[in-house]
């Protein structure tokens, strides 16, 4: 069973600008988020495998270097017990199969790590993911949050030590499947 977690507003603090969330662009902008480290280490504990994922267009439309995000991702890795990080480089013009709400990235994780994408579950504040979720089967768990959209979602819990929570509570319910 895997977690997909979205970076941006769970992993790492955005900064909101004209209703919508900016994603930092440097190590020096990129706060971690600490309340997200104690239900992660739950989850690790658990068995689950913990994967975040993000749309970081920047680095296709040229003002996110990647060396600059490789920083922040090591940051990301020496908070949180993650066992991968999937990006997806690409505008929203290049029709990608992996920039969320499409659920490549979801699919290319399942691919890489053996996990059953219907026993899986993604957690974000925004409606994207959500979406992702819905089509690649996972089960969505959502921060309240002004980018929820009208998708559909399965859970929506007050913040991530809830959903951790609910997420240990559903995987006991889940019948275990032969890899
Ligand atoms: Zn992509």
């Amino acid at each position: 069973m895997g977690v997909f977690i979205e970076r941006d507003g769970i992993l790492n603090k955005v900064r909101v600008e004209r209703r919508h969330q900016v994603s930092p662009l440097t190590l020096e902008d990129f706060k971690v988020n600490q309340d997200a480290v104690a239900p992660l280490k739950k989850l690790k504990a658990a068995g689950l495998v913990l994967i975040a994922t993000t749309n970081q267009p920047g680095l296709s439309r040229g003002y996110q270097s990647r060396r600059e995000l490789d920083r922040m991702h090591d940051l990301l890795r020496h908070t949180f017990p993650l066992d991968d990080i999937l990006v997806c480089p690409h505008d929203e013009t290049d029709r990608c199969p992996c920039r969320k709400p499409k659920p490549g990235l979801f699919i290319e994780a399942a691919f890489k790590w053996r996990l059953h994408l219907d026993h899986s579950f993604v957690v974000s504040d925004k409606w994207q993911d959500a979406e992702a979720a819905r089509t690649a089967g996972c089960t969505s768990l959502l921060l309240p949050s002004q980018w929820l959209g009208n998708v559909h979602r399965d859970f929506v819990l007050p913040n991530l030590a809830a959903i951790a929570e609910k997420i240990l509570t559903l995987k006991l319910t889940r019948r275990p499947v032969n890899v």
